[in-house]
């Protein structure tokens, strides 16, 4: 089995990694989803795999949500093969209006689409920090964004944290239930086809979200004091196995086969396996005649590992090679404010969608909310041999 080499979920200018498997329900012609869904029983679904859920379906297009003028949200694709960013609906339409299938109304809180075979899962985050904040919930709908189907709506003091993972019949998310000044958090499991909903407890309490999946189970990060950790989360038994912690700063990746941690003092990564344990080191030179003040662990991938690092007020992303040899990477995202180390949005099999320039506008929320910059990309493909070798082979 393939594994997926990489995911970065650009969330609200948070680039955040988590992991998941190539070889998925995600994937229309993956083994796993040759099994007609209608003929999933009980006993298959528990043996399905999970995969975290990301914002593209690698066969054909990466989703996202354009913030417009007045708060509401446009429901765009890429198209991988051409590259056109177009919103879901019909051309013409202005994408204003209660019929538009692309629109997503303002309602006080972030929204974030993930692809799941052929529908989508849109997730309002929720708001309990605020006043009126908006409400989290769960909707389902086609990936022209019609057919819309809410599966779940959530107390005003829940919201939903990161991504959801999918095991091809159902969705698990992690709620925050921030009653009663602490944030409890449950496991959501939904079936969208049956409506039917469980909850698990006894999850860690802080900084907890899905990362990464490993067979029935889940890889969870969490927080505790100076420390963070990562640990398996059981989805059959509800039961959690700590796996590895480390004083902050630490930072991890997960490739579905093993979590890759990085010592930010030595430079040095754990390779943890997820499944029967067992530990390597692999030590790099990432630290070498550099100063980083910060660097966080990205990606793991086939082909190295990708750090986010700071030096001297400056961030950039330094490509790891396998043996452990650093580059810092020069190909960038160009805008107004300023070069950024190149985004990363989506994979395919052979190639990443990357952004080599952006733009920021500023958009004006409703009720008195203020406006807030709305950051818009020119996307690109390039081949992840070239996004290794740092080479600007991009395909616009
Ligand atoms: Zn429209």
């Amino acid at each position: 089995m393939k594994h997926s080499l990489w995911i970065a979920l650009f969330l609200c200018g948070v680039l955040l990694a988590a992991c998941t498997k190539q070889n998925s329900p995600l994937l229309a012609d993956a083994p796993a989803s040759s099994v007609p869904e209608a003929a999933s029983a009980a006993p298959a679904a528990s043996d399905a795999e999970l995969t975290v859920l990301t914002q593209w379906d690698a066969e054909t297009g990466y989703y996202y949500l354009a913030r417009e003028n007045g708060g509401d949200f446009v429901l765009h694709f890429v198209d991988f093969a051409t590259l056109q960013d177009t919103p879901v609906c019909s051309a013409g339409c202005a994408h204003t209006d209660e019929g538009c299938t692309a629109r997503i109304a303002w309602d006080g809180c972030d929204v974030t689409v993930y692809t799941a075979r052929e529908q989508l899962f849109v997730v309002w985050q929720g708001a309990p920090w605020e006043n009126d904040g908006g409400q989290a919930r769960i909707l389902c709908c086609e990936r022209d964004g019609s057919d819309r189907k809410e599966l779940a709506r959530f107390d005003a003091s829940v919201s939903v944290a990161g991504p959801p993972a999918w095991d091809g019949r159902r969705l698990y998310c992690i709620l925050a239930d921030y009653t009663d000044g602490k944030a409890e958090k449950r496991l959501l499991i939904l079936d969208p086809a049956s409506g039917e909903q469980q909850e698990q407890t006894g999850l860690p309490l802080l900084d907890t979200a899905i990362v990464g999946a490993c067979g029935r189970e889940l890889v969870l990060r969490f927080g505790e004091g100076t420390q963070a950790g990562w640990g398996l989360w059981n989805v059959d038994s509800g039961s959690w196995k700590e796996l590895v912690r480390g004083e902050r700063p630490v930072s991890a990746a997960c490739d579905g086969e093993a979590l890759y941690l990085l010592e930010n003092r030595t430079g040095s990564i754990r390779r943890l396996l997820l499944a029967g344990g067992g530990e390597t080191t692999l030590a790099t030179d990432l630290n070498q005649g550099r100063q980083l003040a910060q660097a966080q662990l990205q990606a793991a991938a086939a082909e190295g590992f990708l750090v986010r690092g700071e030096e001297d007020g400056v961030f950039d992303n330094y490509l790891i090679d396998p043996q452990g040899h650093t580059v810092k990477q020069t190909l960038a995202t160009a805008g107004e404010l300023g070069d950024f180390p190149l985004e990363v949005f989506a994979e395919t099999q052979d190639a990443y969608l990357v952004a080599t320039g952006y733009s920021v506008g500023q958009v004006e929320l409703p009720e008195d909310g203020g406006v807030v910059d709305e950051t818009r990309y020119t996307f690109a493909m390039l081949p992840k041999e070239d996004f290794w070798a740092d080479r600007p082979n991009y395909n616009q």
